[in-house]
Protein backbone atom coordinates (compact mmCIF):
# COMPACT_ATOMS: atom_id res chain seq x y z
CA UNK A 1 0.00 0.00 0.00
CA UNK A 2 1.31 3.57 -0.72
CA UNK A 3 1.36 5.89 1.65
CA UNK A 4 0.78 9.91 1.54
CA UNK A 5 4.02 10.44 0.82
CA UNK A 6 4.78 7.91 -2.14
CA UNK A 7 4.18 7.44 -5.52
CA UNK A 8 4.15 4.51 -8.21
CA UNK A 9 4.70 4.66 -11.09
CA UNK A 10 5.14 1.82 -13.95
CA UNK A 11 5.36 -0.14 -10.45
CA UNK A 12 8.12 1.61 -8.82
CA UNK A 13 7.96 3.08 -5.81
CA UNK A 14 9.19 7.20 -5.48
CA UNK A 15 9.39 9.27 -2.28
CA UNK A 16 8.17 12.50 -2.34
CA UNK A 17 10.76 14.89 -1.57
CA UNK A 18 11.34 16.97 1.08
CA UNK A 19 14.11 18.75 -0.64
CA UNK A 20 14.67 20.02 -4.02
CA UNK A 21 16.25 16.87 -6.19
CA UNK A 22 17.98 17.26 -9.61
CA UNK A 23 18.51 14.96 -11.49
CA UNK A 24 20.98 16.04 -14.95
CA UNK A 25 21.28 13.97 -17.84
CA UNK A 26 24.84 14.98 -19.25
CA UNK A 27 24.28 13.75 -23.34
CA UNK A 28 27.05 11.73 -23.91
CA UNK A 29 29.27 11.58 -20.62
CA UNK A 30 31.37 8.44 -20.83
CA UNK A 31 32.61 8.18 -17.06
CA UNK A 32 36.49 9.41 -18.09
CA UNK A 33 34.65 13.21 -18.95
CA UNK A 34 34.64 13.70 -15.46
CA UNK A 35 37.81 11.58 -14.18
CA UNK A 36 40.00 13.49 -16.28
CA UNK A 37 38.64 17.07 -15.46
CA UNK A 38 38.95 16.01 -11.71
CA UNK A 39 42.60 14.58 -12.61
CA UNK A 40 42.75 18.42 -13.89
CA UNK A 41 41.81 19.90 -11.30
CA UNK A 42 39.00 21.64 -13.18
CA UNK A 43 36.01 19.97 -11.61
CA UNK A 44 36.12 20.39 -7.82
CA UNK A 45 32.80 19.61 -6.88
CA UNK A 46 32.68 16.38 -9.09
CA UNK A 47 35.64 15.87 -6.99
CA UNK A 48 34.12 16.85 -3.42
CA UNK A 49 31.25 14.34 -4.84
CA UNK A 50 33.60 11.36 -5.55
CA UNK A 51 34.68 11.42 -1.84
CA UNK A 52 31.73 12.57 -0.07
CA UNK A 53 28.68 11.87 -2.31
CA UNK A 54 28.01 8.20 -3.73
CA UNK A 55 29.83 7.67 -7.06
CA UNK A 56 28.25 4.95 -8.89
CA UNK A 57 28.42 3.37 -12.61
CA UNK A 58 25.36 2.26 -14.40
CA UNK A 59 24.53 1.06 -17.91
CA UNK A 60 22.09 3.06 -20.10
CA UNK A 61 19.75 1.76 -22.81
CA UNK A 62 20.67 0.30 -26.03
CA UNK A 63 20.99 1.53 -28.13
CA UNK A 64 22.91 3.83 -26.02
CA UNK A 65 20.89 7.25 -28.38
CA UNK A 66 19.80 10.35 -26.41
CA UNK A 67 15.73 10.00 -26.46
CA UNK A 68 15.64 6.16 -25.57
CA UNK A 69 17.53 6.73 -22.30
CA UNK A 70 15.92 10.16 -22.03
CA UNK A 71 12.95 8.32 -21.47
CA UNK A 72 14.25 5.95 -19.51
CA UNK A 73 15.48 8.15 -17.24
CA UNK A 74 12.17 9.75 -16.73
CA UNK A 75 9.49 6.65 -16.46
CA UNK A 76 12.02 4.95 -14.69
CA UNK A 77 11.44 1.86 -16.93
CA UNK A 78 13.42 1.11 -20.33
CA UNK A 79 12.01 1.01 -23.67
CA UNK A 80 10.22 -1.77 -23.56
CA UNK A 81 7.91 -0.10 -21.54
CA UNK A 82 7.72 3.45 -22.53
CA UNK A 83 8.46 2.38 -26.21
CA UNK A 84 10.83 5.23 -27.56
CA UNK A 85 13.45 3.21 -28.63
CA UNK A 86 15.13 5.55 -31.63
CA UNK A 87 14.11 9.16 -33.38
CA UNK A 88 13.04 6.88 -35.78
CA UNK A 89 11.21 3.59 -37.50
CA UNK A 90 9.34 2.01 -40.13
CA UNK A 91 5.95 2.14 -40.04
CA UNK A 92 5.12 -0.78 -42.25
CA UNK A 93 1.68 0.37 -42.41
CA UNK A 94 1.97 3.35 -43.33
CA UNK A 95 5.38 2.67 -45.80
CA UNK A 96 6.94 5.65 -43.93
CA UNK A 97 9.84 6.11 -41.77
CA UNK A 98 7.85 7.68 -38.71
CA UNK A 99 10.05 10.07 -36.28
CA UNK A 100 9.14 8.63 -32.96
CA UNK A 101 9.74 12.74 -31.46
CA UNK A 102 5.88 12.68 -30.80
CA UNK A 103 4.11 11.73 -27.35
CA UNK A 104 1.67 10.03 -28.79
CA UNK A 105 4.05 7.38 -29.27
CA UNK A 106 4.69 7.21 -25.60
CA UNK A 107 3.44 4.36 -23.47
CA UNK A 108 4.13 5.06 -20.33
CA UNK A 109 3.98 8.00 -17.77
CA UNK A 110 6.53 10.03 -16.45
CA UNK A 111 7.57 10.38 -12.95
CA UNK A 112 7.31 13.83 -13.42
CA UNK A 113 4.17 14.53 -14.43
CA UNK A 114 3.57 11.98 -11.56
CA UNK A 115 5.27 14.32 -9.05
CA UNK A 116 3.78 17.22 -10.32
CA UNK A 117 0.53 15.92 -9.67
CA UNK A 118 1.07 14.39 -5.95
CA UNK A 119 1.89 18.36 -5.52
CA UNK A 120 5.28 18.93 -6.28
CA UNK A 121 6.76 22.02 -7.95
CA UNK A 122 8.80 20.49 -11.15
CA UNK A 123 10.88 22.42 -13.80
CA UNK A 124 12.29 20.41 -17.23
CA UNK A 125 15.15 21.99 -18.67
CA UNK A 126 16.29 20.53 -21.90
CA UNK A 127 19.21 21.84 -24.53
CA UNK A 128 17.21 20.85 -27.50
CA UNK A 129 13.64 21.53 -27.98
CA UNK A 130 13.13 18.09 -29.78
CA UNK A 131 12.93 16.24 -26.61
CA UNK A 132 10.85 18.94 -24.82
CA UNK A 133 7.53 17.64 -25.31
CA UNK A 134 8.45 14.11 -24.61
CA UNK A 135 9.59 14.94 -21.27
CA UNK A 136 7.24 17.16 -20.47
CA UNK A 137 4.53 15.35 -21.69
CA UNK A 138 1.26 15.12 -19.28
CA UNK A 139 2.79 17.28 -16.55
CA UNK A 140 2.07 20.45 -14.72
CA UNK A 141 5.21 22.97 -14.57
CA UNK A 142 8.14 24.18 -16.04
CA UNK A 143 9.33 22.69 -19.41
CA UNK A 144 11.39 24.69 -21.60
CA UNK A 145 14.48 23.98 -23.86
CA UNK A 146 17.36 26.59 -24.05
CA UNK A 147 16.82 26.34 -28.21
CA UNK A 148 13.33 27.69 -27.77
CA UNK A 149 14.12 29.55 -24.70
CA UNK A 150 12.71 32.96 -26.46
CA UNK A 151 9.88 31.62 -27.32
CA UNK A 152 8.81 30.51 -23.99
CA UNK A 153 4.90 30.98 -23.04
CA UNK A 154 3.40 31.07 -19.45
CA UNK A 155 0.46 28.61 -21.63
CA UNK A 156 3.10 25.94 -23.52
CA UNK A 157 5.92 25.73 -21.38
CA UNK A 158 4.47 27.38 -17.74
CA UNK A 159 7.06 30.15 -17.61
CA UNK A 160 7.35 33.24 -19.78
CA UNK A 161 11.01 35.97 -20.04
CA UNK A 162 13.22 32.95 -19.82
CA UNK A 163 15.94 34.84 -21.63
CA UNK A 164 15.52 37.91 -19.41
CA UNK A 165 15.53 35.86 -16.14
CA UNK A 166 18.67 34.09 -17.00
CA UNK A 167 20.41 37.01 -18.12
CA UNK A 168 21.89 35.31 -21.27
CA UNK A 169 21.52 35.25 -25.14
CA UNK A 170 19.83 32.13 -26.79
CA UNK A 171 22.59 30.41 -27.97
CA UNK A 172 23.58 28.56 -31.16
CA UNK A 173 21.93 24.96 -31.43
CA UNK A 174 25.51 23.73 -32.23
CA UNK A 175 27.35 25.17 -29.55
CA UNK A 176 28.58 24.33 -25.46
CA UNK A 177 26.56 27.08 -24.31
CA UNK A 178 22.98 25.85 -25.50
CA UNK A 179 24.21 23.60 -22.42
CA UNK A 180 25.28 26.59 -20.08
CA UNK A 181 21.83 27.89 -20.76
CA UNK A 182 20.06 24.76 -19.20
CA UNK A 183 22.06 24.86 -16.24
CA UNK A 184 22.02 28.77 -15.78
CA UNK A 185 18.32 28.91 -16.09
CA UNK A 186 18.41 25.93 -13.34
CA UNK A 187 20.22 28.22 -11.07
CA UNK A 188 18.53 31.21 -11.39
CA UNK A 189 14.89 29.32 -11.30
CA UNK A 190 15.72 27.48 -7.69
CA UNK A 191 17.50 30.49 -6.60
CA UNK A 192 14.36 32.54 -7.17
CA UNK A 193 11.61 29.97 -6.58
CA UNK A 194 11.82 27.19 -4.67
CA UNK A 195 11.65 23.79 -7.07
CA UNK A 196 10.92 20.42 -5.98
CA UNK A 197 12.15 18.39 -8.68
CA UNK A 198 13.95 19.54 -11.91
CA UNK A 199 15.21 17.32 -14.89
CA UNK A 200 18.17 19.29 -16.48
CA UNK A 201 18.60 17.41 -19.80
CA UNK A 202 22.13 18.99 -21.97
CA UNK A 203 23.41 18.28 -25.57
CA UNK A 204 26.47 16.01 -26.53
CA UNK A 205 27.66 18.77 -28.96
CA UNK A 206 31.56 18.92 -27.18
CA UNK A 207 31.65 14.93 -26.40
CA UNK A 208 31.18 14.76 -29.93
CA UNK A 209 34.14 16.56 -30.92
CA UNK A 210 36.53 16.75 -28.02
CA UNK A 211 37.90 13.79 -26.14
CA UNK A 212 38.12 13.33 -22.02
CA UNK A 213 40.49 15.47 -20.78
CA UNK A 214 41.37 17.70 -23.86
CA UNK A 215 40.63 21.27 -23.06
CA UNK A 216 37.57 21.78 -24.56
CA UNK A 217 36.12 18.97 -22.68
CA UNK A 218 38.07 19.83 -19.28
CA UNK A 219 36.26 23.54 -19.99
CA UNK A 220 33.00 22.14 -20.75
CA UNK A 221 33.05 20.02 -17.35
CA UNK A 222 34.36 22.96 -15.39
CA UNK A 223 31.25 25.18 -16.48
CA UNK A 224 28.87 22.37 -15.35
CA UNK A 225 30.84 21.82 -12.18
CA UNK A 226 30.63 25.21 -11.29
CA UNK A 227 26.68 25.60 -11.66
CA UNK A 228 26.67 21.92 -9.50
CA UNK A 229 27.95 23.37 -6.65
CA UNK A 230 25.65 26.38 -6.56
CA UNK A 231 22.63 24.38 -6.94
CA UNK A 232 24.58 22.00 -4.50
CA UNK A 233 24.81 25.38 -2.29
CA UNK A 234 21.38 26.15 -2.56
CA UNK A 235 20.16 22.77 -1.06
CA UNK A 236 19.77 20.46 -3.94
CA UNK A 237 20.10 16.59 -3.95
CA UNK A 238 21.76 16.02 -6.96
CA UNK A 239 22.40 12.87 -9.58
CA UNK A 240 24.48 12.96 -12.40
CA UNK A 241 23.94 10.68 -14.75
CA UNK A 242 24.33 10.58 -18.99
CA UNK A 243 22.04 9.23 -21.62
CA UNK A 244 25.05 7.11 -23.16
CA UNK A 245 29.15 7.04 -23.20
CA UNK A 246 30.97 8.42 -26.34
CA UNK A 247 34.39 6.98 -28.19
CA UNK A 248 36.21 7.48 -31.36
CA UNK A 249 35.11 6.12 -34.48
CA UNK A 250 37.54 6.85 -36.95
CA UNK A 251 40.22 5.44 -38.95
CA UNK A 252 43.79 6.51 -38.44
CA UNK A 253 44.16 9.24 -41.33
CA UNK A 254 40.93 10.86 -39.18
CA UNK A 255 38.15 9.27 -41.78
CA UNK A 256 35.10 8.43 -40.26
CA UNK A 257 35.13 3.85 -40.12
CA UNK A 258 31.93 3.05 -41.85
CA UNK A 259 30.63 0.02 -42.63
CA UNK A 260 27.54 1.20 -45.02
CA UNK A 261 25.00 -1.81 -44.37
CA UNK A 262 22.30 -0.91 -47.16
CA UNK A 263 24.82 -0.97 -50.13
CA UNK A 264 25.99 -4.45 -48.74
CA UNK A 265 23.09 -5.82 -48.38
CA UNK A 266 21.90 -4.27 -51.78
CA UNK A 267 25.23 -5.92 -53.28
CA UNK A 268 24.00 -9.88 -51.17
CA UNK A 269 20.24 -9.43 -52.12
CA UNK A 270 19.35 -7.15 -54.79
CA UNK A 271 17.91 -3.67 -54.34
CA UNK A 272 14.86 -2.97 -52.62
CA UNK A 273 14.88 -6.07 -50.34
CA UNK A 274 16.32 -4.59 -47.19
CA UNK A 275 15.44 -1.25 -45.75
CA UNK A 276 17.72 -0.02 -42.84
CA UNK A 277 17.19 2.35 -40.28
CA UNK A 278 19.58 4.27 -38.36
CA UNK A 279 17.62 5.05 -35.91
CA UNK A 280 20.35 8.16 -34.66
CA UNK A 281 18.90 10.31 -37.70
CA UNK A 282 17.20 13.26 -36.35
CA UNK A 283 17.25 17.00 -37.60
CA UNK A 284 20.13 17.30 -36.10
CA UNK A 285 23.15 15.18 -37.65
CA UNK A 286 26.01 17.72 -38.13
CA UNK A 287 27.68 16.57 -35.80
CA UNK A 288 27.86 13.02 -36.49
CA UNK A 289 26.49 12.31 -40.44
CA UNK A 290 23.62 9.90 -39.12
CA UNK A 291 26.57 7.50 -37.95
CA UNK A 292 26.24 5.64 -35.17
CA UNK A 293 27.01 2.10 -33.68
CA UNK A 294 23.56 0.77 -34.01
CA UNK A 295 21.00 0.05 -37.21
CA UNK A 296 17.96 -1.64 -37.46
CA UNK A 297 17.14 -3.35 -40.97
CA UNK A 298 13.37 -4.43 -42.60
CA UNK A 299 13.54 -7.42 -45.07
CA UNK A 300 10.95 -7.85 -47.64
CA UNK A 301 10.73 -11.54 -47.36
CA UNK A 302 11.51 -13.58 -43.98
CA UNK A 303 14.15 -15.84 -45.73
CA UNK A 304 16.25 -12.89 -46.90
CA UNK A 305 16.59 -12.18 -42.68
CA UNK A 306 18.19 -15.57 -42.08
CA UNK A 307 20.57 -15.02 -44.88
CA UNK A 308 21.64 -11.72 -44.08
CA UNK A 309 21.44 -12.26 -40.79
CA UNK A 310 24.44 -15.31 -41.21
CA UNK A 311 26.22 -12.82 -44.14
CA UNK A 312 26.53 -9.96 -41.50
CA UNK A 313 27.78 -11.89 -38.50
CA UNK A 314 31.13 -12.36 -41.20
CA UNK A 315 31.99 -9.02 -42.05
CA UNK A 316 34.66 -7.68 -39.28
CA UNK A 317 33.48 -4.70 -37.53
CA UNK A 318 30.35 -5.98 -36.55
CA UNK A 319 29.77 -7.07 -32.77
CA UNK A 320 26.07 -8.45 -32.86
CA UNK A 321 23.08 -9.38 -35.03
CA UNK A 322 20.17 -10.26 -33.30
CA UNK A 323 16.63 -11.49 -34.39
CA UNK A 324 13.97 -9.06 -33.62
CA UNK A 325 13.13 -11.23 -30.59
CA UNK A 326 16.62 -11.94 -29.24
CA UNK A 327 16.54 -8.06 -29.61
CA UNK A 328 13.46 -7.07 -27.92
CA UNK A 329 15.02 -9.56 -25.40
CA UNK A 330 18.35 -8.46 -24.83
CA UNK A 331 18.01 -4.65 -25.18
CA UNK A 332 14.50 -4.11 -23.36
CA UNK A 333 13.40 -3.06 -26.77
CA UNK A 334 9.51 -2.72 -28.39
CA UNK A 335 9.61 -5.46 -30.96
CA UNK A 336 6.86 -3.62 -33.02
CA UNK A 337 9.44 -0.78 -33.82
CA UNK A 338 12.22 -2.46 -34.80
CA UNK A 339 13.39 -4.50 -37.58
CA UNK A 340 13.92 -8.18 -39.01
CA UNK A 341 17.36 -7.66 -37.64
CA UNK A 342 19.27 -5.17 -34.83
CA UNK A 343 23.00 -4.89 -35.99
CA UNK A 344 25.30 -3.45 -33.42
CA UNK A 345 28.86 -2.69 -34.40
CA UNK A 346 31.94 -2.83 -32.68
CA UNK A 347 33.85 0.34 -30.02
CA UNK A 348 35.46 2.13 -33.13
CA UNK A 349 32.83 1.32 -36.06
CA UNK A 350 30.28 3.08 -37.26
CA UNK A 351 27.14 1.98 -39.04
CA UNK A 352 25.47 3.54 -42.73
CA UNK A 353 22.96 2.90 -45.13
CA UNK A 354 24.66 3.80 -48.51
CA UNK A 355 27.87 5.96 -49.14
CA UNK A 356 25.98 8.19 -51.12
CA UNK A 357 23.25 9.12 -48.68
CA UNK A 358 25.63 10.51 -45.83
CA UNK A 359 26.80 14.34 -45.87
CA UNK A 360 30.05 14.13 -43.57
CA UNK A 361 30.74 17.42 -44.91
CA UNK A 362 29.84 18.94 -41.22
CA UNK A 363 32.36 17.26 -39.54
CA UNK A 364 34.95 19.22 -38.81
CA UNK A 365 36.74 16.84 -36.76
CA UNK A 366 37.70 13.09 -36.42
CA UNK A 367 34.05 11.47 -35.68
CA UNK A 368 33.22 10.21 -32.04
CA UNK A 369 29.59 8.74 -31.96
CA UNK A 370 27.69 6.02 -29.77
CA UNK A 371 24.90 3.81 -30.15
CA UNK A 372 26.43 0.37 -29.60
CA UNK A 373 27.09 -1.65 -25.80
CA UNK A 374 30.13 0.17 -26.33
CA UNK A 375 28.97 3.10 -25.25
CA UNK A 376 26.51 1.59 -22.35
CA UNK A 377 28.61 2.92 -19.17
CA UNK A 378 27.31 6.04 -17.67
CA UNK A 379 27.86 7.41 -14.68
CA UNK A 380 25.46 7.49 -11.47
CA UNK A 381 26.90 10.12 -8.92
CA UNK A 382 25.05 11.45 -6.05
CA UNK A 383 26.46 14.49 -4.05
CA UNK A 384 24.79 12.59 -1.18
CA UNK A 385 25.70 9.54 0.68
CA UNK A 386 23.42 6.42 0.38
CA UNK A 387 21.21 4.44 2.45
CA UNK A 388 19.95 0.60 1.75
CA UNK A 389 21.61 -0.04 -1.68
CA UNK A 390 22.70 -3.54 -2.44
CA UNK A 391 26.40 -3.63 -3.44
CA UNK A 392 25.32 -6.54 -5.84
CA UNK A 393 22.87 -4.34 -7.71
CA UNK A 394 23.25 -3.86 -11.92
CA UNK A 395 22.33 -0.14 -11.74
CA UNK A 396 21.36 1.68 -14.42
CA UNK A 397 20.63 5.37 -15.36
CA UNK A 398 16.71 4.97 -15.43
CA UNK A 399 17.46 4.37 -11.34
CA UNK A 400 18.68 7.60 -11.22
CA UNK A 401 15.05 9.07 -9.41
CA UNK A 402 15.10 6.29 -7.48
CA UNK A 403 18.57 6.91 -6.25
CA UNK A 404 17.64 10.74 -5.66
CA UNK A 405 13.96 10.07 -3.69
CA UNK A 406 14.49 6.50 -2.66
CA UNK A 407 18.17 6.26 -0.59
CA UNK A 408 19.60 9.89 -0.27
CA UNK A 409 20.39 10.42 3.57
CA UNK A 410 19.67 13.67 3.99
ZN1 LIG B 1 22.82 11.84 -26.42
Amino acid sequence: MLTRAEIDVSGRRYRLPSSPQVVVCIDGSEPDYTARAIEHGAAPFFARLMREGTPLTADCVVPSFTNPNNLSIVTGVPPSVHGICGNYFWDRDAGAEVMMNDPKYLRAPTILAALADAGARVAVITAKDKLRRLLGHGMRGVCFSSEKAADATLQENGIDQVVQRVGMPVPSVYSAELSQFVFAAAVELMRRERFDVMYLSTTDYVQHKAAPGSPAADRFYAMIDGYLAQLDALGATIVVTADHGMNAKHLPDGRPNVIYLQDLLDRALGERAARVILPITDPYVVHHGALGSFATVYFERAADAAAAQQRLSDVAGIEQVLSRADAAARFELPPDRIGDLVIVSRRDVVLGTCATKHDLSGLDEPLRSHGGVSEQRVPLLMNRRASGLDPKRRWRNFDAFDLALNHAQA
